[in-house]
């Protein structure tokens, strides 16, 4: 096959996971994180693969990464705008208006700068895949998440808009909707939304159980499975779509 895959927040949870199995298949994966210690651990697990720390929200760092990629390999068949960050839980009037644009920085701008990237090359190329890594709570509304719900959400208006923009020039544009993923990331969203709530962890955890048809959560793997399908021939006129890996959620209201 050998795509060349690169990932932004590709260091740890889902990026690391889609790294990990794009790697795997013997594609090229370049990735990109703001946390140094695990893009280093990254590198020594795939010592082949081009791993530098580069936060997405910064016009120079990503320059830098994005501009090694093109100069390694001259461009990229698939890029996942994926890193995030959950951001501030709270009622709308108490939260600090630095917290929600620190959250809507790295949501929602820092794939901007990711995505203008890719266009730039993939329509040059006329062909390529653009994966967003939105989120469930991209599709409805979630109490007290009112930046990372708004931050998700403009990720989705971006993809649909860039589908139109890209697709005459053959480049696919889509976003990836996570249900609640197990690991350490949804263990800090539990533990702030029952501060921010009132409601004990336990029964955090049971409104994302309950809100979901299949009665459960997600695993990395699950979103990997999703986005080798959308990086393959199989999903080649699929594209402006939310393809949710949630055990179909509606509402995260019980
Ligand atoms: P994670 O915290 O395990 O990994 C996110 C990675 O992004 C981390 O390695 C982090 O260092 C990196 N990152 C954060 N800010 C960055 C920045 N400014 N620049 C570069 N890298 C940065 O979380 P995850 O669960 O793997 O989340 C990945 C994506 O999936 C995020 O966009 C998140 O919003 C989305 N998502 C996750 C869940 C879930 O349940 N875990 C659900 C829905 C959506």
């Amino acid at each position: 096959m050998g795509q060349r895959v690169v990932i932004t927040g590709g260091a740890s949870g889902i990026g690391l996971t889609f790294a990990r199995r794009f790697h795997a298949r013997g594609d090229r994966v370049a990735l990109c994180d703001a946390d140094a210690s695990a893009v280093a651990a990254a590198r020594a697990e795939m010592p082949d693969a081009i791993a530098v720390q580069a936060d997405v929200t910064d016009p120079a760092q990503m320059d830098a990464f994005l501009g090694k990629v093109e100069q390694d390999w001259g461009g990229a068949d698939v890029v996942c705008a994926n890193a995030g960050t959950g951001g501030p839980a709270g009622r709308i009037e108490d939260l600090d208006f630095d917290a929600w644009r620190a959250c809507l920085d790295v949501n929602l701008n820092g794939a901007f700068l990711t995505c203008r990237w890719a266009a730039r090359v993939m329509r040059g190329q006329g062909a390529g895949l653009i994966l967003l890594t939105s989120s469930t709570s991209g599709l409805y509304g979630v109490p007290h998440r009112s930046p990372y719900v708004a931050a998700k959400w403009g990720l989705i208006g971006l993809m649909k808009t860039l589908a139109m923009e890209l697709g005459p020039a053959g480049v696919r544009v889509n976003a990836i909707a996570p249900g609640a993923v197990e690991g350490a990331r949804m263990d800090r969203v539990v533990e702030m939304e029952a501060a921010a709530s009132g409601l004990s962890p336990d029964d955090v955890r049971q409104i994302y159980v309950k809100g979901s048809s299949l009665r459960t959560w997600v695993s990395a793997d699950d979103l990997a499975d999703m986005a080798l399908f959308l990086a393959s021939p199989a999903a080649a006129r699929v594209s402006g779509q939310v393809l949710a890996v949630d055990g179909h959620t509606e509402s995260m209201v019980p």
